[in-house]
């Protein structure tokens, strides 16, 4: 028998992160709604930006000089407390890896982001999942589980796949219960469609807290997915620690230029936003029509609804239906959720789509 090399035990246990689809069973493409992608797609000024990015034959600015700059303008953060990374998802996995290992525990809510158990896992941590209460994140639940071996929590909000959110002083309340060397994330990807005087508090907390990390991205407001690009902000001691085994050139050329055009138009990070509450208000209300055949929205604060089928359409039916009429959703039975249906906030023409075929589907069930 040959040898073969063998992967550490951890890392033979991670199931690969599962993305969104955008076709078919049989490969046909469809609309997608399965990934939380901006349906309005991307600034113009940071299209023309890419565009005349520097030459490729050039390495990029290890350090992201002009975007750090840029963001640290915008949020009122110190540009030295600011790292960023090859998508936030590259991030999160920097972080446990800096705080936790082999025999640590990392927290995190039943119905949170994916991610969080290929970041703990793949540091050789042990992930800890706390329970909802009712789909949302539950405060105390968390705490109750944070144990001496608690190394990191990881919290999203607004959470992906629930489109739940903690307001200030559940996040206050949950920074203050934990022990200063545990180190707690706050995973912001959707925060830009939150409305500004929902603000959480996390950003303010990143500056004053020696034990909070607040990770952003590019990729869900700013529609700009395809070009990898997240960043975190916190103590200079984390932001120091991560710096040192981050990747050396994390950003393109094309995405350095393209994200700092992008930070620099606000008007299309605003328009996205309105866009998505008043079309997530619409399906919301319009869903409130088929609560009589057992479909349930969880309240969200995200650009997209989770939709729960407790009637006698199941979501399995459901989104086989939708793709049948050329629409691809999310269906989570590997994340729980065989129930639910995570569907992206669209154009209003798309909206008004899903909501005629769901109606469609629940009367013939
Ligand atoms: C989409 C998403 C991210 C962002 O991932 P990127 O790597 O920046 O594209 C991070 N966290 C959550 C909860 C998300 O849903």
């Amino acid at each position: 028998m040959t040898k073969l090399p063998a992967p550490k035990p951890w890392i033979a246990e991670i199931h690969a992160y599962v993305p969104g689809k955008s076709a078919g069973a049989d490969g046909r493409p469809l609309i997608k709604l399965s990934a939380n992608e901006n349906p309005l797609g991307t600034s113009p000024a940071a299209l023309l930006a890419r565009d005349h990015a520097v030459k490729p034959s050039l390495y990029p600015d290890p350090d992201s000089h002009a975007l750090r700059k840029a963001l640290g303008a915008l949020h009122g953060i110190d540009p030295a407390r600011i790292v960023c990374g090859t998508g936030s998802g590259e991030l999160l996995a920097i972080a446990a890896g800096c705080y936790a290992g082999p025999g640590d525990e990392v927290l995190y809510v039943r119905y949170g982001f994916s991610l969080y158990d290929i970041a703990a896992r793949r540091c050789g941590a042990t992930p800890v999942i706390a329970p909802d209460d009712d789909y949302g994140t539950d405060v105390d639940a968390l705490l109750a589980l944070v144990s001496e071996r608690t190394r990191v929590v990881f919290i999203a909000n607004p959470n992906n796949p629930t489109g739940s959110y903690l307001p200030q002083g559940e996040i206050a309340r949950l920074h203050a219960a934990l022990p200063g060397d545990v180190l707690l994330v706050i995973d912001q990807a959707y925060a830009e469609y939150v409305a500004p005087e929902d603000d959480d508090g996390a950003l303010a907390l990143a500056e004053t807290a020696g034990n909070v990390l607040v990770t952003r991205t590019f990729s869900k407001a700013y529609g700009l997915a395809g070009d990898r690009v997240g960043w975190a902000t916190g103590a200079a001691e984390l932001i120091g620690t991560m710096n040192r085994i981050r990747g050396p050139f994390p950003l393109s050329n094309s995405a350095q230029a393209a994200t700092l055009a992008a930070v620099e138009h606000q008007e299309f990070v605003d328009h996205s936003r309105r866009h998505n509450a008043a079309e997530r208000a619409r399906f919301v209300t319009a869903l409130g029509g088929l609560a009589n055949h057992g479909l349930r929205p969880v309240p969200s604060e995200a650009n997209f609804v989770l939709v729960l089928f407790e009637g006698k359409l199941t979501a399995e039916t459901a989104y086989n239906g939708l793709a049948a009429q050329g629409y691809i959703v999310r269906w989570l039975p590997g994340q729980g959720l065989p129930h639910g249906l995570r569907i992206t906030i669209g154009t209003a023409e798309q909206m008004n789509d899903i909501v005629r075929i769901l109606r469609d589907l629940a009367k013939a069930a």
